[in-house]
């Protein structure tokens, strides 16, 4: 990855935002123009590029020496906010802009009072950098879906009458690890038969039975990128009402991915897929968004919703993953990642969707 770069980019974008630096706080963010994986790290990008900085803690000096090579480095600063503020005075500025999602309240006052300067609030800048997404972050995303592409096949022996949805998830995140998994992407959900009407069910003691659908919405995390892939497939024969929906969902879904291309906003490419919902009469059991961008967050922009504005550029990562949900019954939704393209979307998920294995 090439940080330098990154960082050349935000410096070139200062300007523009009235501001002679940036401090960087979220790990996301700081991860994104440092290279840095520990858990406290912080940058200042200036618009020059003199006087960048790097601060973390004792816990990670060896560790930012390896990952943080090309920039100034403090490991241990006693006072973090008295820190920042020398920074602040060693490169000369006076108006620094800061992550509104990235400073907390206290910390905000700490560096009012120590350093001086004018503290600018600036929105998602570095976040927008990260919608387009750079070769090598295409092939650890492309690694991260492989690996959770192999779980899937891998666990379908593990599903047998009695087993809980539990012990299927644990399964799930054992042959994630086996396969190359540095973590999970999130908690996986794993939902029997009427819990799948919950889109966000967290695995408990149900037990799985003939004819019970089974909703897996799961990813691996794989060079600190996210993969999120949801299939619905049945233990049995299913209900012929399962069979129906999962049809219906299956051409929202096709219909959504169709409309995935770069110059399309967000709201377009949810109406496409909704309306094929909603032509079936179910609008109100699809009650979430159609999808969002994933990368060095599960969730990250741009959105795929009814109200989003976003423009989706070539080169960013988003999910498909419409859903219907129908309380006390069940639920169906399918959730593939695909690469926008200036001509259509290059799916990343290779697992097959059907109901029934
Ligand atoms: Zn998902
Ligand atoms: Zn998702």
């Amino acid at each position: 990855m090439d940080h330098q770069l990154r960082r050349t980019k935000l410096s070139a974008r200062l300007p523009e935002l009235e501001v002679e630096a940036l401090l960087v706080t979220r790990l996301p963010n700081v991860r994104y123009v440092t290279g840095f994986t520990g858990s406290n790290g912080q940058a200042l990008i200036t618009s020059s590029g003199e006087g960048n900085l790097f601060l973390t803690d004792g816990r990670y000096t060896e560790q930012s020496r390896h990952e943080v090579p090309d920039m100034e480095r403090d490991p241990s600063p006693a006072d973090f906010p008295a820190r920042i503020a020398e920074a602040f005075r060693d490169a000369g500025v006076s108006r620094v802009g800061f992550e509104t999602a990235g400073v907390t309240y206290k910390l905000w006052q700490q560096l009012t009072e120590k350093s001086g300067v004018e503290l600018v609030p600036v929105g998602d800048e570095i976040e927008r950098l990260r919608w387009i997404k750079d070769p090598e972050e295409i092939e650890l995303l492309n690694g991260a879906q492989a690996i959770t592409d192999e779980a899937f096949e891998r666990i379908q022996t593990k599903m047998v009458e009695g087993i809980s949805e539990r012990d299927l998830a644990l399964e799930l995140e054992w042959a994630m690890r086996q396969a190359g998994a540095e973590g999970l992407s999130f908690d996986s959900i794993v939902a029997f038969g009427e819990n799948a009407a919950e889109p966000h069910h967290h695995p408990a003691d149900r037990t799985l039975g003939s004819g019970d659908v089974v909703k897996f919405d799961f990813g691996a995390l794989f060079g600190g990128y996210h993969a999120d892939m949801t299939r619905t497939v049945a233990f049995g024969e299913p209900d012929p009402k399962f069979r129906e929906i999962h049809e219906l969902v299956a051409a929202a879904q096709r219909a959504g991915i169709e409309a995935v291309r770069a110059g399309v906003t967000g709201r377009d490419a949810d109406a496409a897929s909704r309306k094929v919902i909603e032509d079936a009469g179910y609008a109100d059991a699809f009650s979430h968004s159609l999808g969002h961008g994933v990368g060095l967050e599960i969730h990250e922009g741009p959105t795929l919703r009814t109200q989003s504005d976003d423009v989706l550029p070539a080169g960013a990562v988003v999910t498909v993953e419409p859903g219907v949900y129908l309380p006390g019954i069940g639920g169906v939704r399918i959730e593939d990642t695909l690469v926008v393209g200036a001509n259509g979307a290059e799916p990343l998920t290779l697992t097959p969707k059907d109901l029934v294995l």
